[in-house]
């Protein structure tokens, strides 16, 4: 990979997350500075895999940097899985001249992009766009904060209802495989418990809890749960606790794909504009393969093929938090 990277190409992959329109927005600027062309790749790597990528400009990326969602829309790719796949990627890539590819999203798409760097040569650098935040090597993916927030101010407004009716009120998050949102909105709400897949949940003390609450007449209770919960979703939790205790009005509220929408707060469109405007950096200076990162508020640069197997550490402390706050 000695070449110097004149044309890039910039997509988003995986699942979208709010933020995702500021990262284009500061890859594309930030290229264009340096004087590179840069291509927009449309559906992630599908638009790669069926030609579906286009020359973007200054103007293209205007007036998107408050938007939610991703004006390259986003989508999964099975043909790139297959190295048939690929090699009609790269032969894409290559009529064209793109040299170097920014993909924004988790760590599926940084482990497609990984083996197709492997095999064409052809340097990427990722940027975590994830409302999970599940992400080693950074403090922040794009998309959590602002994904955290919605759910947060949607909390607000049910416990205001379950306060008028001593209501148990049992409410799903998404992250099926990480608790970030539901541990973080959960602290911020207040919730009693809080159920996250990197725990196991012990539904006899939450069970033991509720009653000893219910004897000092503290009949409002917010149960947090992330969808990827081992006992279940929101559903099944509510369920359980009905069963056992079917004198307690319990409601469940789902709050689903709501918390991946939405314009993203300051901080999302934040770190979007540094990692991506880091993103072009490091193709400009050879430091290729990479996932840009913050940690502790400087750019951190983490191998990709590390991105794609880390997972962050769980900090068990927070837990502790939660109960001591919630009695
Ligand atoms: P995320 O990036 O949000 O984790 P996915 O895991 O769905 O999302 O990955 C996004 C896309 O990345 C997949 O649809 C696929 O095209 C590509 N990808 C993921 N894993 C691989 C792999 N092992 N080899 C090649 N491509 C992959």
């Amino acid at each position: 990979m000695e070449n110097k990277v004149t044309r890039i190409g910039v997509l988003t992959s995986g699942g979208d997350s709010p933020g995702m329109n500021a990262a284009i927005r500061a890859v594309v600027r930030t290229g264009l500075y340096h004087g590179l062309d840069v291509f927009g790749i449309y559906r992630g790597y599908s638009g790669m895999v069926e030609d579906e990528i286009q020359p973007m400009d200054s103007r293209s990326v205007a007036n998107i940097i408050q938007r939610g969602g991703t004006i390259l829309k986003t989508a999964r790719s099975k043909e790139f899985t297959t190295p048939e796949g690929r090699k009609i990627a790269y032969e894409n890539l290559r009529k064209r001249g793109i040299n170097g590819l920014v993909i924004i999203g988790g760590d599926g798409s940084f482990r497609g992009a990984q083996i197709f760097s492997n095999e064409f040569d052809i340097p990427c650098i990722g940027i975590p766009g994830t409302i999970d935040k599940d992400m080693a090597g950074t403090d922040f993916t794009i998309g959590f904060d602002t994904a955290v927030n919605t759910a947060v101010r949607a909390i607000d407004k049910i416990r205001d209802t379950a306060d008028a009716h001593d209501r148990l009120f049992v409410v799903e998050v998404m992250g099926r495989d990480a608790g970030y949102i539901a541990l973080h909105s959960g602290i911020a709400t207040g919730a009693e418990n809080i159920l996250i897949p990197e725990t196991k949940t012990d539904f006899k003390e939450i069970l033991a809890g509720l009653s000893e609450k219910e004897k000092r007449r503290k009949l409002v209770n917010l149960i947090v749960v992330a969808e990827g919960d081992e006992i279940g979703g929101g559903n099944e939790v509510g369920r359980l606790i009905k069963e056992k205790m079917p004198h307690a009005d319990v409601r469940v509220c789902i709050l689903g794909h709501i918390q991946r929408g939405g314009s993203p707060t300051c901080l999302d469109r934040l770190i979007a504009s540094r990692m991506g405007y880091h993103a072009v950096e490091c193709l400009m200076n050879g430091k290729y393969n990479v996932m840009v990162g913050i940690v502790n508020n400087r750019m951190h640069y983490l191998p990709l093929d590390s991105a794609v197997k880390a997972k962050e550490k769980f900090n068990k402390d927070w837990l502790r938090i939660v109960k001591i706050l919630a009695s």
